[in-house]
């Protein structure tokens, strides 16, 4: 496996898109660099008395578009190099489906697994207590979400947080919230229907039908679980799914998974495998009764389906493993899951990647749904919710299948090519940048 770098990774592919964007070298220059890098440690009291400090970052990218927007990640592999490159993604993100917000992420590094949840509590407390007296975090300013093991609960304790220090209520300090806190209906599975909708998009273009369509996917957490339920409701034969213990297929050629049994297995067992298998023994009767077979995450990886969703991790793609990948089209609904150096290898053997900052930039935009009804104190009916998800996912993908013809790139730099040069535009009229090449 290839050693992670996220950011430059990015810059890898901002390079690639900013000749075909027409952006200008001081364009490039402020694009490579985020606006703002805060840092600290975390200081919270663990339930033994004893107190801990854990480093915390949140990087502003770019704020030409709007107030900062992302996520907040609680993982040890959360520095300030992966951080920069989320943050990053997220102003190109919000930029592609055309929502007036630019680009923040935020981390500790920490292993959220090894905390109780009273101590995750105090460190989400003191996380955002800092961001708040600093003056990062604010509705206007900068606006945080969940991420990778951050919750709505989380949410709900730096809210609270933030409104102590002000003394007054700011529901739109954060999205993502427990609806009882003015989160957004339609928000925990924005992302996957988001995904769905693009989806559905590019399948239309090949004349292909969901009751033809095979699909695996790489992780079955949030993202990846609501997407098997959203795709199996519409018709399409989900065969395999997978998690971080490792995965299920159909066992036999021409069948599919009724996705209700996929969420029953692992909420039993806590994994899809385990509820077959416990360490190498695993159940034959059983699994031949459900028509499974177990698979490695590799072996997922590299079967042969119509699509393949990647929902888990970055990196899971690359140099080493890009040419066994038989799907044709792969949906990216994690953040970076094929490095670039994947992408030059699959773009040769004519696979498609629907690129992450199209395919996943559902949640952020029912979080900026949140937002304004927060600030309007309005609340959204679901269907209305969905409706509006629809119209600007579909109509960023028609954008950004426009971009893709006229310069005959890959989806992934037309993406870039789209969001470079509607956060250039901004930065033009703003006189952040020269209005000249
Ligand atoms: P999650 O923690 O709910 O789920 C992650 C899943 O991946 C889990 O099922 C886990 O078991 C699995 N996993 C971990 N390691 C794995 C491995 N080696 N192989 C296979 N599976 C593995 O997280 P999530 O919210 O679903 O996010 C997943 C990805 O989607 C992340 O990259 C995240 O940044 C991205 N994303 C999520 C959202 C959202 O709204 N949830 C929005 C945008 C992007």
């Amino acid at each position: 496996m290839t050693a992670k770098k996220p950011f430059e990774h990015f810059l890898k592919n901002l390079r690639g898109a900013a000749d075909v964007a027409g952006l200008s070298p001081e364009g490039l220059a402020a694009l490579e660099t985020p606006e703002h890098i805060h840092q600290t440690e975390v200081e919270f009291a663990l339930d033994s008395g004893e107190k801990k400090k854990v480093p915390g970052y949140r990087v502003e990218h770019n704020s030409a578009r709007g107030p900062y927007k992302g996520g907040i990640r609680y993982h040890h592999e959360a520095d300030l190099d992966e951080v920069k490159a989320l943050a990053a993604l997220m102003s190109l993100k919000c930029a592609v489906v055309n929502i007036p917000m630019g680009g923040g992420k935020g981390g500790i590094q920490v292993n959220p697994k090894e905390l109780s949840e009273s101590e995750i509590e105090r460190m989400s407390r003191a996380y955002f207590r800092w961001g708040t007296e600093e003056g990062i975090f604010g509705v206007n300013r900068d606006v945080p979400a969940p991420d990778v093991y951050t919750t709505p609960q989380v949410m709900a304790w730096m809210l609270d947080e933030h409104e102590k220090v002000l003394g007054y209520k700011s529901p739109g300090v954060i999205t993502g919230k427990p609806l009882e806190l003015g989160g957004s209906l339609g928000r925990s599975y924005a992302t996957s229907q988001g995904g769905f909708f693009v989806l559905m998009k590019y399948l239309e273009k090949l004349n292909k039908v969901p009751g033809e369509t095979t699909v695996a996917i790489q992780g079955f957490g949030n993202a990846g679980a609501y997407f098997a339920e959203i795709a199996h409701k519409a018709g399409f034969r989900v065969v395999a799914a997978s998690d971080s213990k490792g995965g299920v297929a159909c066992d036999v050629d021409s069948d599919s998974f009724d996705v209700r049994k996929l969420s029953e297995w692992k909420k039993a067992a806590g994994s899809l495998r385990g509820n077959f298998c416990e360490g190498k023994s695993c159940d034959m009767e059983m699994m031949k009764k459900e028509h499974v077979k177990i698979v490695s995450n590799e072996e997922l990886l590299e079967m042969d389906v119509d699509v393949l969703v990647l929902a888990a991790l970055d990196g899971v793609v690359h140099e080493e493993n890009a040419d066994r990948i038989k799907a044709p089209i792969i949906l990216e609904l994690a953040n970076g899951p094929v490095t670039p150096e994947g992408d030059v290898i699959l773009e040769k053997n004519n696979g498609a990647v629907i690129p992450d900052i199209l395919a996943n930039a559902g949640g952020v935009t029912v979080s900026y749904f949140e937002w304004v009804q927060n600030r309007s104190g309005d609340v959204w009916e679901e269907d209305y919710v969905i409706a509006k998800l629809r119209k600007i996912m579909e109509h960023a993908f028609d954008d950004l299948m426009k971009v893709r013809d006229e310069n005959d790139t890959s989806l992934r730099q037309a993406a870039f090519v789209l969001g470079v040069q509607r956060i250039a535009t901004a930065m033009k009229l703003r006189g952040t940048i020269a209005n000249d090449k």
